[in-house]
């Protein structure tokens, strides 16, 4: 993964400067450009890098620092908590609690894995003894039912959707009440993904959304989108409430800068990522953990 890469150059620059002499303005700046070329490479947005620049400066302030201070571990905590910030704004996303039914709507582009990453979520649930349920109220795209259904029945997850009716809205509702009367704790609506941002696609997510009331709608985006994330992510987060990003694909080739700027748009944190084709290949994401192993 590319991301392994943007680690190896972010943790480089920090080893340079632990490794100069006197930490001076030239040896900090030094490792705060390099630091920003890895993340302009890696297509995290500009403004984000130049933010995290700023603050780093703010708070690393050299002629500040008096002797005796460890300055190259203020520098190195400094790093590590604004790459933190990128991947978490701080805004706890709902979460659902086992036993007590919670309605999750996906939203997405076409492609991006919506359908994919409901399943290996609701599959993820299931196997620490939730009751899920999937509803698939994705009426655009030929065959997206019979993509769920298929998975669904793969996974043994029960699940709803029509062959016949055309109205998502009435799907989703209908799926929802179905499944709250079924004692489901864990009710996934997959909503039509298009290829564009198109008004119709974000009129009829916002029905869907105010028909089953989500606790929690998940924007789901593939990590190869680059420096297109922001624009996309904030056109979903405009229309919907969303509250956490699920990234996927991460197995693949993408430099994964993308996702960082998906945060900064949605202002919700990436809560899982997808790294293969199959059901299991879905982990939990968490920051600290992962900003360490990504640092080395
Ligand atoms: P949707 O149109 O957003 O619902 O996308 P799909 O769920 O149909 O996924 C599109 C393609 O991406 C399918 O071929 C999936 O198998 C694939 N896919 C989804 N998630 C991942 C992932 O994490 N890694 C890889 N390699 N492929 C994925």
């Amino acid at each position: 993964m590319v991301l392994a890469q943007l680690g190896g150059s972010i943790s480089r620059a920090i080893q340079q400067m632990s490794n100069a002499t006197i930490i001076d303005e030239k040896v900090l700046n030094d490792c705060l450009n390099e630091i920003t070329r890895a993340l302009l490479q890696a297509d995290v947005q500009f403004k984000l890098v130049r933010d995290m620049q700023t603050n780093i400066k703010k708070i690393v302030n050299l002629d500040h620092l008096a002797a005796g201070h460890n300055k190259r571990k203020i520098i190195q905590q400094a790093i590590f908590n604004e790459l933190c910030k990128m991947l978490d704004p701080g805004n706890p996303p709902f979460t659902p609690k086992k036993g007590k039914p919670s309605v999750v709507m996906f939203v997405g582009l076409q492609g991006s894995g919506k359908t994919t990453t409901c399943t290996k979520y609701a599959y993820y649930h299931q196997k620490k003894g939730w009751k899920p349920a999937l509803v698939c109220a994705d009426t655009f795209r030929a065959g997206a039912f019979d993509q769920l259904k298929q998975n669904a029945t793969k996974a043994k997850i029960p699940f709803y959707g029509s062959y016949t009716e055309s109205d998502p809205v009435k799907i989703a509702v209908d799926g929802v009440d179905r499944f709250k009367k079924e004692n489901c704790d864990l009710i996934i609506v997959d909503t039509s993904g298009r290829h564009k941002q198109e008004a119709a696609l974000f009129e009829e997510m916002r029905q869907v959304s105010e028909a089953t009331k989500p606790d929690l709608v998940i924007f789901v985006m593939d990590s190869s989108i680059g420096q297109a994330a922001f624009d996309q992510a904030q056109a979903f987060k405009q229309n919907v409430a969303v509250g956490a990003v699920i990234v996927t694909k991460m197995d693949g080739h993408a430099k994964g800068g993308g996702a960082l700027s998906a945060v900064a748009a949605t202002k919700s944190p990436i809560i899982f990522i997808g790294t293969g084709e199959h059901m299991d290949e879905f982990d939990l994401f968490e920051v600290k953990p992962f900003v360490s192993r990504l640092l080395g």
